[in-house]
């Protein structure tokens, strides 16, 4: 589990690496390297946690802010239909432990998920 010392998510939001779509006091957003749909956007908090097992009542804005720049993503791109997912810890499917939100669209998705 990396700490926000040696970050990915950390560098990419710090302006290091990648290229952010959007970024305000909170949160900053960019594409997926690895594709999984048509859309696929990475929302992630400025502040490093390493997953939503870590959330807490003072993360209330920043947990907020996540899901209002999906929507508001998912606004820009055209997508009615879409799916957020946050994947929690290594048996959920995380791969890297800095809180992120997918944002994916522009295919159907099945439920319940594999
Ligand atoms: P998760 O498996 O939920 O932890 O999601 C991590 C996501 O980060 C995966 O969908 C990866 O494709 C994506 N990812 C890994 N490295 C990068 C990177 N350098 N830039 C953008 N996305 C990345
Ligand atoms: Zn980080």
């Amino acid at each position: 589990m990396s700490s926000a010392g040696d970050c990915l998510f950390c560098r990419i939001v710090a302006g290091e690496v990648g290229t952010k779509v959007h970024e305000d006091d909170l949160v900053a957003a960019f594409e997926d390297i690895q594709p999984q749909a048509p859309h696929h956007t990475l929302i992630v908090p400025r502040e490093h946690l390493a997953s939503a097992a870590e959330l807490g009542p003072r993360h209330e804005a920043m947990a907020g802010r996540l899901l209002t720049t999906a929507a508001r993503l998912a606004r820009d791109k055209g997508l009615s239909s879409y799916r957020l997912v946050m994947n929690c810890g290594e048996e959920a499917g995380q791969s890297v432990f800095h809180i992120h939100l997918h944002l994916l669209g522009g295919r159907g998705f099945a439920w319940p998920p594999g």
